[in-house]
């Protein structure tokens, strides 16, 4: 979708931190982070949310669970978060399915964000 700001990273055509990519997903870091580590990991598809999710889509998120777990080990986290966000009333901004990742925190942090 070209008026898709996530779309638009995914071919290259806007520009992003790239973390990590492959043929189905791509991470890149948040724009607006709110963690010390904070990484969006992306589906190269366009899927709106978790709640448009088709059944066919199953290991194209389960990959993306495990590509969020490798970047954490990457970055040495001993905790993180791991957050979708689904619906504008479930805080979700940008209409492209994407996982937060979030740690770093010196500090124990709470255990659910406001
Ligand atoms: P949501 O609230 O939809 O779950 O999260 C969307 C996230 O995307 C927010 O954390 C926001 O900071 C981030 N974001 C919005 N626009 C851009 C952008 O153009 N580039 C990057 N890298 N992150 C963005
Ligand atoms: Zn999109």
């Amino acid at each position: 979708m070209s008026d898709c700001i996530f779309c638009e990273i995914a071919v290259g055509r806007s520009p992003a931190a790239v973390e990590y990519e492959d043929e189905r997903v791509i991470a890149f870091a948040d724009l607006y982070p709110i963690a010390p580590v904070h990484i969006l990991i992306t589906t190269k598809k366009h899927i709106p949310s978790i709640a448009k999710l088709a059944s066919e889509d199953e290991s194209l998120v389960g990959h993306l669970v495990l590509v969020a777990k490798k970047l954490a080990e990457n970055r040495q986290l001993e905790g993180y978060k791991l957050i979708f966000n689904v619906g504008e009333k479930g805080g979700q901004v940008v209409p492209h399915l994407h996982l937060h990742l979030l740690g770093g925190w010196d500090t124990k942090p709470t255990s659910l964000p406001a």
